[in-house]
């Protein structure tokens, strides 16, 4: 089918220089040391508040949220393996990654027999440092490409790691733009990885500008929808969030946890845990759209923030737009996804699927057909001459004939530019024209 949507006439404000942007803030957040609590969160959290209003919210240790508890906090100044010779073989101030991160402080001498039983490697990919975390059960522990680890001797090292672990705050960032009505879409994303790129910060600088882009749409423009935007460590961070929201989570009509969206692969879907709820169906459709392959995938129980939006007892309507699924790419949780491995251009593609989702959502409205015995005659309505060019204007009048023929009161916009495989901005167009005609009545409610 193909894009018959202009961008440009849906969203003015052009964004198409928001890949660029988005990437320099990524370039910014990469350095940090980020976990899911301390001082790198806070770092994150106060540079994406440079772009957009957040509230940045502490939680502090201990607290109860759900059957989980707030752990310690956790912060880090180096760590570092010094061979007999004193020389540094492995050093945090290279890759934050060389950390088996929530590691307990250490400093000791020891031997290599030992030492390995700290350390992690990817055997496989023996050029790359992985990314390993050990939350919940204290260790303490260095990550170190396969080489390195081979390149070891037998003797004796200093390994120090100055971290600490201690009562503190579990802090995340949340932006609320209010919209017309209270029913709110949400956008979640976590800001826990260290140096990583696709998986994770693609996540928080796409949802940053999308934000950003919203403000400025709001100016000129109401919106329909409340939105709320989470910048929360992943997993304890939504557990936390709902925990202390539970009272305002079924105001959550349509949801997206965004990560993994500046590769150069095909974009994915994976699905609410409902399957077949309004946000699964908008996205299915701009990807159809799009006239690319792409990926969906039915709900899992593993993955990201989805798990916790999409428990039993919340089933929110919670699904996850990306582009290559976590885990399925070679880079992913390894030193190699790094700043080389996503680039503006992918990004910026990514942020206009998003702003499809918006566009459709605050768009899809429900009509029933005032004429609804045989057609009604179009011509005497000047209908035809409202159609553009041949070619466009064949496809025009078909979507006015699927939006008459649909419009029954139980078929959305998006219901039938599905059924139609026209694109939503066809039908919403040709549903424009005959509510100005007066043969459709608006019963979205
Ligand atoms: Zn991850």
């Amino acid at each position: 089918m193909g894009l018959k949507i202009n961008i440009k006439e849906i969203f003015p404000e052009d964004y198409s220089f928001y890949g660029q942007k988005m990437y320099n803030l990524m370039v910014k957040l990469y350095p940090i040391c980020r976990s899911i609590t301390g001082d790198g969160v806070r770092k994150t959290l106060n540079h994406i508040k440079e772009d957009i209003p957040i509230k940045i919210a502490e939680i502090p240790t201990g607290t109860e949220v759900f059957d989980w508890t707030i752990p310690n906090e956790w912060n880090i100044e180096d760590a570092y393996i010094k061979n007999a010779k004193g020389d540094k073989v492995v050093d945090f101030k290279t890759s934050n990654l060389h950390v088996l991160n929530y590691s307990t402080p250490v400093n000791k001498k020891i031997n290599l027999t030992d030492l390995k039983k700290h350390l992690f490697t990817l055997p496989e990919y023996p050029d790359l440092i992985p990314y390993l975390t050990s939350y919940y059960n204290e260790n303490w522990g260095f990550c170190i490409t396969h080489k390195q680890f081979e390149e070891l001797k037998d003797e004796i090292y200093e390994v120090v790691i100055n971290s600490s672990l201690k009562d503190g705050y579990l802090t995340y960032g949340e932006l609320y733009i209010k919209g017309e009505i209270e029913d709110e879409i949400l956008f979640s994303c976590y800001i826990c990885h260290p140096s990583l790129c696709n998986d994770n910060l693609t996540g928080p600088v796409l949802l940053t500008y999308l934000a950003k882009y919203l403000l400025k749409i709001k100016e000129n423009s109401k919106l329909k929808y409340s939105y709320r935007f989470l910048f929360i460590p992943e997993t304890i961070g939504a557990i936390t969030w709902l925990s202390l929201n539970e009272n305002m989570v079924l105001k959550i009509k349509h949801g997206l946890i965004a990560t993994c969206l500046g590769d150069s692969g095909n974009f994915s879907y994976k699905k609410s845990r409902i399957g077949n709820a309004t946000i699964d169906k908008v996205v299915e459709k701009i990807l159809f759209d799009s006239g690319k392959p792409y990926n969906i995938y039915d709900f899992f129980p593993s993955g990201s923030d989805e798990r916790q939006f999409c428990s039993p007892g919340l089933n929110l309507p919670v699904g996850s737009l990306l582009r290559t699924l976590y885990g399925k790419y070679p880079e992913y949780h390894s030193s190699a996804d790094n700043l080389d491995f996503v680039k503006a251009e992918y990004l910026t593609e990514s942020f206009r699927h998003y702003l499809m989702v918006i566009y459709i959502l605050e768009n899809n409205k429900t009509y029933v057909n005032l004429n609804p015995k045989c057609e009604p005659q179009l011509g005497k309505r000047g209908i035809y001459r409202k159609i553009g060019g041949q070619k466009e204007g064949s496809i025009n009048k078909l979507a006015i004939l699927w939006v008459l023929n649909l419009s029954e009161g139980n078929n959305s916009l998006l219901d039938i530019s599905i059924r139609s495989k026209i694109s939503f901005d066809q039908i919403k167009k040709s549903s424009d024209i005959l509510v100005k005609c007066g043969l459709l009545r608006d019963i979205s409610n």
